[in-house]
């Protein structure tokens, strides 16, 4: 059977791959282990979080499925970060997993072009170093010219709980041995990952009278832009909050060496964002108690996730320090919770579209590329995906930049630097972060989405309509004043607002700390006209403006930078202040471009400065 797109495996990454190739219009197939298990979340049934919030507005806003699936399933909404600056604001959804699952399943089911087979992938059909299909455990050969490696956890999957081990991708799923061996066998460089979730408890043996409620905020936010604000009204459940005490911590400390994690047996690298339960207590010992979120999996809220206390400890040791915690003396475990290990590919090993460099035609995506989370995967699996169609299509590549996303600075971090551990995305790891907000994704993204047709004409329509409105309101803003007239100073003080002395800029007034839109509609009624999220933009730039301005001039600052050419005959070696290892991947690849040189992995913002400036003073000498 011949296909454009092959994508192995039906998880977050292989979801967003398959449905963005299938709907630029090429023929994909997703193969998966289990049909019912595509779109599964293999550990908290939360999307989002701070600055995985960003990652699911950009997948949105470029026309990806991961934020209209969250609001579909959502059983709560919440904005981490709410009283900090916009840039570091985080929005996070807590969903229904099997209703998840089951919307992601339908979704992938009725997608024009894409078709889904259950079969377990156990080797790639590669000649001369170009993909052409891959070879089922059935021996089903399908062909394609490009295939994309979505296995996440399951390459070489090996579960421990205790001093038990178990071949698996996650609990009672089959590990995908042949491929993680053919894998090792083209040459890819791959390494060794851990990661580990909590205890499933029963929610009838819990009680949440004892513990601190957490609930959504009101009115909850949706996640997409394609969602109508004004009508999105799902009925919330709460989590639930309580702490590991002295007890708890003896426990697992009397158990240290029962431990997977401490006796040796489990050699992956772990999260270090996200650490077990006997991580923390081993390494904050002088803490008293740590949090538990207590999050409901359902709606029906039969099963709780036990988020902070993921572990791979023996199973009567889970059970004893679970109900050691207050309000769950009483807990039943449904679920154990453990550990997998699992093969990565290094992501050095790829280009900025996800395609291997040592194999054409062959992409990889997700966890495989030794990140993290949900949002991680679906951002890269839409990357590869988009990436995979336009090359069918005989088109230019997609890569976006560390000024216009956050999907840029993860793809760029992942295959300039490598990861030595899971990489999980941080507001601080985007240096234009100001720029790259949350409430900016769909003006920042939907001409792509809407130029790589995935999004649709009366979305991208919609923004534009926005962007008009906010720049119509800025402009007034920013060339009208404010003048101290008795009326207008009552008026001020009616809003607890300082007043003004002289002549004021509309832009200087609404830029204060504390305006939000009542005031602004109490002093410029005017602006009633405009919906929720244009006046949200309207008290950002007029609040950061100045900072906005400045990350701007070093964004363009950085793009004639990364213009500048490097001369054929370049010395590196004289260059002081760049590493040796540096001037020799450079000496190697010599790039014509500095941006060449940023592309090269290893090669720091830093160095290409310096390099930069002694371009410069080679250019002044040889002018004189
Ligand atoms: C136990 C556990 C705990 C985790 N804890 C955290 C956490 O605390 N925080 C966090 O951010 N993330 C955590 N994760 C990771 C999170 O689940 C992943 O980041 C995310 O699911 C990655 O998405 P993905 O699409 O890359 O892979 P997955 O969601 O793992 O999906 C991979 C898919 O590939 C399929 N597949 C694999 N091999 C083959 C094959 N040979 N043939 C056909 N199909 C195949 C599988 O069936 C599966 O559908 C955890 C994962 C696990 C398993």
């Amino acid at each position: 059977m011949n296909y454009d797109v092959i994508v192995i495996g039906g998880g977050h990454a292989g979801i967003e791959a398959s449905l963005a190739a299938a709907r630029m219009g090429v023929k994909t197939l997703l193969i998966t282990i289990l049909a019912e298990q595509i779109g599964a979340s293999s550990c908290n049934p939360a999307i989002g979080g701070l600055a995985k919030g960003h990652l699911v507005k950009e997948i949105d806003a470029l026309g990806g499925e991961m934020g209209l699936a969250t609001d579909a399933t959502g059983l709560q909404f919440r904005t981490l970060n709410a009283s900090k600056g916009p840039a570091v604001r985080g929005s996070r959804a807590q969903i229904d997993m099997d209703r998840y699952r089951i919307y992601m399943r339908e979704v992938v089911l009725n997608t024009e072009n894409l078709e889904v087979k259950q079969e377990i992938v156990a080797g790639l059909i590669v000649e001369n170093r170009t993909a052409k299909g891959v070879e089922t455990q059935l021996g089903n050969r399908y062909q394609a010219p490009k295939v994309i490696i979505a296995a996440g956890t399951f390459l070489d999957g090996t579960i421990h709980i205790g001093d038990k081990q178990q071949k698996a991708g996650r609990q009672g799923e089959f590990a995908s041995i042949e491929l993680a061996e053919y894998l090792r066998s083209l040459g890819l460089t791959i390494g060794r990952l851990k990661t580990g979730t909590c205890a499933r408890i029963d929610g009838k043996s819990i009680d949440f009278e004892v513990m601190e409620v957490q609930g959504g905020d009101e009115p909850p936010i949706p996640f997409s832009f394609r969602t109508d604000r004004a009508t999105f009204h799902p009925e919330q459940l709460p989590c639930h909050v309580t702490y590991t005490n002295e007890e708890t911590h003896t426990i697992i400390e009397s158990n240290f060496d029962r431990a997977p994690l401490f006796s040796g047996q489990i050699e992956g690298v772990g999260p270090r964002y996200c650490p077990s339960i006997e991580d923390k207590v081993n390494r904050f010992r002088e803490r008293p108690r740590h949090q538990i979120f207590v999050e409901p999996q359902t709606r029906e809220a039969t099963e709780y996730y036990i988020n902070g206390m993921s572990t791979s400890l023996p199973t009567d040791v889970q059970l004893d320090m679970i109900r050691s915690v207050e309000g769950m003396e009483e807990a039943k475990i449904v679920r154990y919770g453990y550990a997998i290990e699992y093969d990565f590919v290094q992501p050095t090993d790829l280009a900025h579209t996800l395609e291997t460099k040592a194999i054409d035609g062959l992409y990889c995506a997700g966890q495989i590329n030794g990140t993290t989370g949900y949002e991680e995967a679906a951002a890269q699996g839409l990357m590869a995906g988009i990436n995979a169609a336009l090359t069918i299509q005989g088109k230019e590549p997609f890569v976006l930049g560390r000024d216009e996303a956050y999907i840029g600075v993860l793809i760029d971090d992942l295959v300039t630097k490598g990861t030595k551990e899971p990489y999980r995305m941080f507001t601080s790891r985007a240096e234009y972060r100001l720029l790259l907000r949350e409430d900016n994704a769909d003006l920042r993204l939907s001409h792509y989405g809407r130029r790589l047709g995935l999004l649709d004409e009366v979305y991208a329509q919609k923004v534009e309509q926005k962007k008009a409105a906010i720049q119509e309101g800025l402009l007034f803003l920013r060339e009208n004043y404010a003048t101290p007239t008795k009326a207008f100073l009552s008026q001020l003080e009616a809003i607890g607002q300082m007043k003004i002395n002289d002549k004021t800029c509309w832009m200087d007034i609404i830029g204060r700390g504390d305006f939000d839109r009542e005031k602004l509609i109490a002093i410029l009624p005017e602006f009633d006209r405009y919906d929720v999220d244009v006046i949200e933009q309207l008290l950002v730039e007029a609040k950061y403006s100045r900072y906005i301005e400045k990350q701007q001039q070093q964004i363009n600052k950085m793009h004639e930078m990364l213009k500048v050419k490097i001369p054929e005959d370049f010395a590196y070696e004289n260059v002081s202040g760049v590493s040796n290892e540096i001037v020799e991947k450079l000496q190697k690849a010599t790039p014509p471009t500095l941006f060449g040189a940023s592309q090269i992995s290893g090669v720091t913002p830093a160095a290409l400065e310096i390099i930069h400036i002694y371009i410069k003073m080679r250019q002044k000498t040889t002018a004189e």
